[in-house]
């Protein structure tokens, strides 16, 4: 699949990566405030969804929805919201977020000015959700 050189999701992972085949990556995302954020990236460089063939549409969002639910039931989060934006990096990739409603933002996107400072009260350490998580989307991806 075609790759672009400047663009950070053809030259790099993008983050750690949890899981990978040759279609797609899963990587985390080190967050403080948001402890099982992930990203999952095209191993190519698309720009939209639509420029994708329905079947690899299909294939990835089904990875998506994966994602969601390993973030779920590992993070166990009060809500998820996924995100596709790509207008400062333009090579498909869809955001995972694990949303509490204490977190910094919430309601709002985690894009927006922070509502509140400090971290959700979240028990769990990162390295353990990261740990998890990577053991949950083996077990339900490979
Ligand atoms: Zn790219």
């Amino acid at each position: 699949m075609s790759r672009v050189p400047a663009c950070p999701l053809c030259d790099t992972d993008g983050g750690q990566v949890l899981w990978r085949d040759s279609f797609c990556r899963v990587v985390w995302v080190e967050d403080a405030c948001y402890p099982g954020f992930c990203r999952v990236i095209l191993d190519a460089h698309v720009k939209e969804m639509t420029d994708l063939a329905s079947s690899d549409r299909m294939r990835l969002m089904e990875t998506v929805f994966t994602v969601e639910a390993a973030v779920r039931e590992v993070a166990r989060p009060d809500k998820i919201n996924l995100a596709s934006l790509g207008n400062v990096v333009p090579h498909v990739h869809w955001h995972v977020i694990p949303r509490w409603r204490d977190d910094r933002h919430f309601p709002d996107a985690v894009w927006a000015v922070p509502r509140r400072e400090g971290a959700i009260a979240n028990p769990m350490a990162h390295a353990d959700i990261r740990s998890r998580l990577r053991d949950r989307l083996a077990a339900l991806l490979d």
